[in-house]
């Protein structure tokens, strides 16, 4: 990624494209194209050494006229105050496109976790609580789990809020481990809700998903279920997956022609998503190059890895059998490739509509907690499934009414819902 790459300018650009079709008023785009409020602080960690190491948090909540805040927190070396800025803003579409009564927020420390003790993250955790606890809460702002975080570090996170504020306040987190006042459901929400996706796309487009195949890049959390739902949920087959190799840094693709075994796969991938490459191979896999699997002979492709992979030159070599592209990773898919996936009549079903199921399980997860009740696992993904093909097929109507692009009817469904709520409110 060029280093002067700035998310916060892409999200903006994103807004003012769909804005200038909109026609929408000059002072509600200024209010939108900037967060609502911004928290930067510091957060002194005790180190095992006895030493004091100050790390600096952000908390962004881009907008919450439709409910609290709701977004993420990520622990990452290269954190700054504009990525967590563009995230929080992706995530008032996302909330505002799933239809959940939330708002878009995010946070971020500058920090590289896997250089901090068990101890020392969860003095971190309880750090970056005590630096912005008055600004958060159930009815305020709920922070969840993201890159570099993990459902024990909401666990503490929870803990520390609950002490400062003097009550048992499991609302104020998502993503925190079941047991703990977290959700069922929640590990396999966002590749569940994917299929939920893919299966609505492929009734628009009647492809009989048990003559489907698809190629999955990614083997981490979102691809493991995107995989498990595409031949589990709709009976279809996926040809393969990939990963990036941790011990030799390389990116490989896992081809198996008649139909990867996700369940095997997983039983040999570590907890950062890289397959054990020798055990695939004794079980017959052909382990090809990393960039592989775009070009695969399906009608599906899922890109649930990282940002920027549906480029210029990548799309080139997608075959002429795809029909669906679905976006389990966010940002998969660069402008450039945007017009190209366009031309081609390929339906695109937008990241921040496709990969929903997430946020859409978070705030099921705050739900049960205000409840203090718990639902069943089927319950919860019965909900999901629910949720995700009325935001779908919100989406879709209007792409057709408005005869536009996908990611841009997703757009235009978030932005308007968003407004119309700042106008119920009086804000405009
Ligand atoms: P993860 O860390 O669990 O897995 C990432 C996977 O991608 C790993 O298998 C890794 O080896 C692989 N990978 C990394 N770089 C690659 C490359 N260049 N080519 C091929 N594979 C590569 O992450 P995740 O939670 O599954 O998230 C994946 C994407 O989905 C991210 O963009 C994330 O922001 C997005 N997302 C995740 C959730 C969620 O609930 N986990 C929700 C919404 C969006």
């Amino acid at each position: 990624m060029a280093s002067d790459f700035n998310p916060f300018q892409v999200a903006q650009s994103q807004f003012d494209h769909v804005a200038d079709e909109l026609k929408l008023d000059q002072e509600v785009r200024s209010i939108l194209r900037w967060p609502l409020r911004e928290f930067r602080f510091q957060i002194p960690v005790r180190m095992d050494g006895g030493g004091i190491r100050v790390l600096f948090g952000f908390r962004v909540q881009h907008n919450d006229a439709r409910g609290p805040a709701k977004g993420g927190i990520r622990f990452a070396a290269n954190e700054t105050l504009d990525t967590v800025r563009a995230l929080a803003m992706w995530m008032t579409w996302k909330t505002a496109v799933a239809d959940i009564p939330l708002g878009g927020g995010k946070g971020g420390v500058i920090v590289d976790p896997s250089t901090l003790s068990v101890g020392e993250k969860e003095r971190l955790c309880r750090g970056f609580i005590e630096g912005v606890w008055k600004n958060l809460g159930p009815r305020i702002d709920v922070p969840a789990p993201d890159v570099g975080t993990t459902p024990q570090m909401m666990g503490w996170m929870m803990d520390e809020y609950s002490k400062l504020t003097g009550q048992y306040a499991p609302g104020a987190i998502t993503g925190k481990p079941v047991g703990g006042g977290g959700s069922l459901g929640r590990t396999e929400a966002t590749g569940f809700g994917v299929i939920c996706a893919v299966r609505e796309a492929m009734k628009y487009l009647k492809l009989d998903p048990k003559k489907c195949s698809a190629a999955v890049q990614g083997f981490g959390n979102v691809a493991q279920y995107a995989a498990i739902g595409f031949i589990e949920q709709l009976g279809g087959k996926v040809v393969c997956v990939s990963c990036y190799d941790r011990s030799d840094k390389e990116i490989y693709t896992y081809f198996r022609p008649e139909g990867v075994n996700p369940h095997f796969l997983q039983s040999i991938t570590d907890q950062y998503g890289t397959i054990d490459k020798a055990k695939a191979k004794e079980a017959g896999y052909l382990i090809e190059d990393g960039e592989t699997w775009i070009s695969k002979d399906v009608e599906v492709l899922i890109p649930a890895a990282v940002e920027g992979q549906l480029t210029a030159e990548t799309v080139k070599h997608i075959s002429p059998r795809v029909k669906i592209v679905a976006e389990g990773a966010n940002g998969p898919t660069t402008p450039e490739a945007d017009e190209v996936l366009k031309e081609r009549g390929i339906f695109n079903i937008p990241d921040f509509l496709c990969n929903a199921g997430g946020v859409i399980t978070s705030y099921f997860e705050s739900v049960q907690n205000d409840m203090n009740y718990y639902w069943q696992h089927e319950a919860v993904l019965r909900r999901l499934n629910q949720k995700m093909t009325m935001a779908f097929e919100g989406v879709l109507k209007l792409s057709q009414e408005h005869d536009v692009y996908m990611r841009d009817a997703a757009y235009r469904v978030a932005i308007d819902r968003v407004v119309k709520a700042m106008e119920l409110r009086g804000w405009i």
